[in-house]
């Protein structure tokens, strides 16, 4: 399979054109069908939360040719996918630096 374009798409900065990509959604399925739909965080902590999303362990952007590497990716439910990234701490620390050392674990 070539996946010259999608390369392009994430080196050129049109991410959104590569999560568009019916490469993309098929090697998407591939991983939440090998994760059984469950996030892998959750489940590394004992939980059991669905699936919402496929994270890349290593940043796409960083890393374009392994976009498309089903051993680079991790189903996530929407929280973790936002620890993993630090979204909530960011956020956090806009509001005050106190709630960060509350949240970090
Ligand atoms: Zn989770
Ligand atoms: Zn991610």
């Amino acid at each position: 399979m070539d996946n010259n374009h999608l390369f392009q798409y994430i080196t050129s900065g049109q991410l959104m054109k590569f999560y568009k990509s019916k490469e993309w959604k098929a090697l998407r399925v591939e991983a939440l069908e090998r994760d059984n739909y469950e996030c892998q965080m959750c489940k590394e902590n004992g939980k059991y939360h669905k699936a919402e999303c496929v994270h890349h362990i290593k940043e796409v952007k960083p890393y374009p040719h392994l976009a498309m590497t089903l051993s680079n990716l991790k189903s996530l439910c929407n929280p973790c996918h936002n620890k993993v990234h630090d979204r909530i701490g960011i956020h956090l620390q806009e509001q005050g630096k106190k709630f960060v050392n509350e949240e970090r674990w």
